[in-house]
């Protein structure tokens, strides 16, 4: 062994425990593995998901914590619906998320010489053999899950026979579909999965690695366990839905001359409420024209949530608090904006933006004068400092903190009525002006000198205080917001289409916000606090003329009121 075992117990004693983590604790105490290789083998048929946040926080989790490394692995073995562009997201998908494969960025498709090897391999063992039974007879032969399947007629044939079928396979002279290579296992096993499986099948498709030169693909499970042999690795971590697959996966391993031997260890995949996390349904929303592509911010996908604003230390984070289980739950969509809101809480800095701007002049302050005002940055970091905002005779402040006519328990402005603007000074509303419709256009108002900074000195008091921003100095941008994209907890659970529960109104446009100008400068990416708000980030269809802003997430949370409901 070349890790002790004392540097190990420091290095996972604090973090969450789980049975793949002692499992591994356990290989590596009894001397098993020297280290430990997992892998993060996606299918590059579509953008990476929050689902597959879960499996690389415990693919790269675990390498990293028990000193071993993690291969990122294309399973790119079937061409119809594998694409270029699919491996250059993924890969920026999962540095962004914080993650580093080093040098061990493999291909499935790179060993496809290999695993035709091994298959002939299988051949002269007999136990496998090419089978030319249409889709539905094969259907017919396998059984059922309370019926044992039955002999396909081809099953007996010679090693010689079978060899130059396949052969002939790859060399092109059978037509797509026409037969298939399946391992000779046992068409009465209880598992449908040991059944001869299919472990080739002829697809004349061009394939964005190996290009024309092959027409027969392995399947999946023939694939992956050898391509984990390999490389090495030593546990191969996958959802549940695999571990029908497991004894196939492990009679393909005993079967074969491999290299190594790794094993399939299976746990339970990630559901969210209010979205869809299979790569079918994103595709299907994305080609359908539901959303405006792989990153549109109401996406489930690492790109939809990064436009969004949500900062990937707070989707780790959310894989840390969910852990890893063998049970299959769907985690609240609060839980993750619990995450979310904690880590901008600490992070973002805080700037004053309005939305629904309406209008303020300042009668008794000088005209043509302007003055700055010092804010601070973020109360929950002294080290962020503080800004000069610019104060002058025209403001903005949000429309819906003003009522002509207020409710009890309504404290904002209105006639006669004195708040704190933020940073600045107590302001009295003295005018309400109207258009000929009676809409609020304007407010006239008066305000304190001797309330700089938001104190008054005959100790007056105010219930509230609002953010505003100056008319001369401000920016007028686009703001985006969003909701879920779907009404219902687990969409398409009532109908069967998740389409029916598609929500009309996950995303608004509000074209005409009053930005402070320091929020000009925000870079894309970067999410912060528009106070009283929330939280936004920079889109990248911002021009330096008109920035436009992602809600990234409200500032209420509802975590904990979930889980007091619950409680
Ligand atoms: P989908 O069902 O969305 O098409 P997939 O499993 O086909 O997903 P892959 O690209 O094959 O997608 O997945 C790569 C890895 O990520 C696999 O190990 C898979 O088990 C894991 N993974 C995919 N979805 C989830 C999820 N929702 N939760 C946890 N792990 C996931
Ligand atoms: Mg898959």
């Amino acid at each position: 062994m070349t890790n002790s075992s004392d540097t190990l117990a420091v290095a996972i004693d604090d973090k969450p425990r789980d049975f793949i983590r002692e499992i591994i604790a356990v290989d590596i105490d009894s001397g098993r593995y020297n280290e430990i290789v997992t892998r993060f083998p996606p299918e590059p048929n579509g953008y990476l998901h929050i689902g597959h946040c879960k499996s690389m926080c415990l693919n790269f989790g675990v390498a990293s914590e028990f000193h071993g490394r993690c291969h990122l692995r294309f399973d790119d073995t079937n061409p119809t619906k594998e694409e270029q562009e699919f491996m250059t997201a993924i890969e920026a998908d999962v540095r962004w998320l914080g993650f580093d494969w080093g040098k061990h960025q493999y291909f499935a498709s790179d060993n496809f010489e290999q695993l035709y090897n091994w298959a002939e391999y299988l051949i002269t063992k007999n136990k496998a053999y090419v089978d030319d039974l249409t889709i539905e007879e094969m259907r017919e032969y396998r059984g059922t899950l309370t019926e044992p399947g039955r002999d396909s007629p081809n099953r007996n044939r010679s090693v010689d026979e079978n060899m130059g079928l396949f052969r002939a396979m790859r060399a092109g002279e059978f037509a797509d579909g026409a037969c298939v290579l399946r391992a000779k296992i046992d068409m009465a096993s209880g598992n449908i999965n040991l059944r001869d499986p299919v472990l080739y099948r002829i697809i004349r498709a061009h394939h964005p690695r190996t290009g024309d030169a092959w027409c027969i693909y392995p399947t999946y499970d023939y694939a992956h366990g050898q391509s984990d042999a390999i490389e090495g690795v030593t546990h191969s971590l996958c959802t549940l839905e695999f571990e029908d697959h497991r004894p196939l996966y492990d009679w393909l391993i005993e079967n074969l001359p491999t290299p190594s031997r790794p094993r399939q260890y299976e746990f339970s995949r990630l559901n969210l409420s209010y979205t869809v996390l299979s790569k079918r349904r994103l595709t299907q929303l994305v080609l359908d024209g539901h959303v405006t592509g792989w990153d549109d911010p109401r996406m489930p996908t690492l790109a939809g949530l990064r436009r969004r604003g949500l900062p990937a230390a707070a989707l780790r984070d959310f894989a840390s608090r969910i852990g890893v289980t063998k049970s299959d739950s769907v985690v609240e969509m609060a839980l993750l904006e619990h995450c979310v809101r904690d880590n901008l809480n600490k992070l973002a800095l805080r700037r004053m933006a309005v939305l629904d701007p309406l209008k303020v002049v300042i009668e008794n302050y000088p005209e043509g004068k302007s003055e700055e005002l010092e804010a601070l940055n973020n109360p929950e970091n002294d080290a962020d400092g503080t800004r000069m905002v610019s104060f002058g005779r025209e403001l903005w402040i949000e429309r819906d903190d003003f009522m002509e006519d207020p409710p009890k328990k309504f404290f904002r402005l209105a006639p006669g009525r004195e708040v704190r603007l933020r940073y600045a000074y107590y302001l009295t509303c003295t005018e309400v002006i109207k258009d000929s419709s009676g809409n609020v256009t304007e407010l006239r108002c008066n305000y304190d000198p001797a309330t700089k900074s938001g104190g008054s000195p005959d100790g007056r008091k105010v219930k509230a205080t609002l953010h505003w921003v100056s008319a001369e100095h401000a920016v007028a941008a686009e703001v985006r917001l969003y909701d879920n994209l779907f009404t219902a907890e687990t969409p398409g659970a009532a109908s069967g289409n998740m389409l029916d529960d598609i929500n009309p109104d996950s995303m608004g446009i509000l074209s005409n916000c009053q930005l402070e100008p320091a929020l000009s400068e925000t870079a894309i990416g970067d999410t912060v606090q528009f106070e009283r708000q929330g939280y936004f980030a920079a889109d990248p269809d911002s021009t330096p003329e008109r920035p436009v802003f992602n809600r990234t997430i409200g500032l209420r949370d509802t975590w904990a009121k979930v889980q007091k409901n619950q409680g």
